[in-house]
């Protein structure tokens, strides 16, 4: 992608009105756009970042055996009054009537419109375990929106649900979430650490919330510095794999605020490791047996003849807030220097030809690497404007390319001068620097 031609609406300053440095950054290079409270459009640097993390979202969905649906935004109420829950969700869910007069609402989750759908179609326990999942939007009329994109009322959500014939298997559906939500916020290069959490309006009696470290975060958290250290490494999808990776990681005390006792925490973390601090809720999972299905009659025939309500769980992650909590964890605010994991970055490698009036043989050269890059499936930005080179320097640390090539004075035969963004600058030829960047993709 060449600037010039580029829509990438970079502003001069901080943005005034954003309060927390994702917000600032995603003003600032124009990856969204308010279009009112709480909701935004997605300009096109923020939503190649938002596609890319969906896309790792539903590899790792797919990897447990999750399939992938789309139920629509707008619901009808009939369903939420079966559940119980039309009355109970109040002033959040936004209702709307259509011509015929019927209420209608916009999803601000989905339990009740997967249960229908599963509740016509399957009949027998043969049929399970499934596993559902939609990544789509949602709406909730949060009192105060704010920080952007992080908490707004608009937003992009992956839920799944699952339906299991009885507990133990429902735990083995509970447990195969809670492998893929730590892989997937790995390969997003994030440090989630799963928490102990109250379940809310969405019920039950099991729940972890998946929670990064933040200081700009809105949940506090008690945890056990130890917790950091554990891998998923070698875990396979079965029973006792998966169960023993959940031990391990609930054997040290990690709450938010709605679960913290005092003396609980001083007993059982010494005082070294103790870590009082806020984060960002990035995933959460909660199992809740028959909530659902007992309301709305979401039966199986069993084994025996009899029948029973299946057993079901949802798991959601914040796709949208996700592309915010990784600027928040990665965004160097004081140099302005940004740089995305390369998994997710909008673009892998910027190019800035430094470029003269009379001399255009930089920004030939950058034409004739950008070929060579675009060969190995490599993506590029390159600055072919006639800005000032400390201007476009700029520019590309806030769009956070991971490497950067710079092609000028310096710049002598096959050498080029290449850094990766936010370090020190060395001159290796082409051959090379795309060994380096494709080594890393393979990693991530
Ligand atoms: P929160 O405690 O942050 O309000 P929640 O517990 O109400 O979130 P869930 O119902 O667990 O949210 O939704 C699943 C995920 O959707 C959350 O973990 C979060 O990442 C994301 N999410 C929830 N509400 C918002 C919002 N208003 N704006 C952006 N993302 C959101
Ligand atoms: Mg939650």
């Amino acid at each position: 992608m060449f600037i010039s031609k580029s829509f990438i609406p970079i502003l001069k300053n901080n943005p005034s009105e954003a309060k927390i440095k994702s917000h600032q950054l995603m003003l600032r290079v124009g990856m969204i756009k308010q279009s009112s409270a709480g909701i935004y459009s997605w300009l096109p640097l923020g939503f190649k970042v938002m596609k890319k993390i969906e896309q790792i979202v539903r590899d790792e969905q797919n990897k447990i055996g999750a399939q992938e649906i789309l139920m629509p935004t707008i619901q009808s109420s009939e369903i939420w009054k079966e559940s119980g829950r039309y009355e109970d969700y109040g002033e959040e869910m936004l209702r709307i009537k259509d011509r015929q007069d019927r209420e209608m609402l916009y999803g601000p989750t989905n339990e009740e419109l997967v249960t229908d759908i599963f509740r016509s179609s399957v009949k027998s326990y043969k049929s399970l375990p499934q596993l559902l999942y939609h990544i789509q939007w949602k709406f909730r009329d949060e009192i105060r929106p704010r920080f952007g994109i992080m908490r707004c009322r608009e937003f992009y959500m992956k839920d799944a649900y699952s339906f299991d014939v009885n507990d133990e298997e429902a735990l083995f559906s509970y447990n195969k979430f809670f492998l893929s939500y730590l892989k997937t916020f790995k390969r997003l290069d994030l440090t989630a650490i799963p928490m102990a959490a109250d379940t809310g309006p969405i019920g039950g009696n099991l729940s972890h919330e998946f929670i990064i470290l933040a200081e700009t975060g809105e949940s506090k958290i008690y945890t056990d510095k130890r917790i950091f250290d554990l891998k998923s490494d070698g875990t396979k999808i079965e029973k006792n794999s998966l169960n023993d990776l959940r031990k391990k990681y609930e054997q040290f005390y990690s709450v938010t605020d709605e679960k913290f006792k005092k003396d609980e925490f001083e007993k059982k973390v010494d005082e070294s490791n103790r870590l009082k601090t806020k984060g960002i809720e990035v995933g959460h999972i909660f199992y809740f047996g028959d909530k659902y299905s007992k309301p709305m009659g979401c039966s199986v025939d069993l084994p025996g003849g009899k029948k029973d309500f299946v057993k079901m769980g949802s798991y959601g992650i914040g796709v949208s807030r996700l592309v915010g909590a990784i600027i928040e964890a990665k965004y160097d605010e004081k140099n302005e220097i940004m740089k995305w994991p390369i998994s997710i970055a909008p673009y892998e490698v910027a190019i800035i030809p430094m470029i003269n009036k009379n001399d255009t043989s930089s920004l030939k050269k950058a034409n004739d690497i950008n070929l060579e890059f675009q060969k190995h499936n490599i993506e590029t930005i390159i600055d072919d404007t006639d800005e000032n080179f400390s201007s476009k320097v700029k520019k590309m640390n806030l769009i956070g390319a991971p490497f950067q090539i710079i092609i000028g004075k310096h710049t002598e035969g096959d050498l080029l001068e290449f850094k990766e963004t936010g370090k020190e600058s060395k001159k290796i030829n082409l051959a090379e620097i795309i060994k380096i960047i494709r080594t890393q993709k393979i990693k991530n």
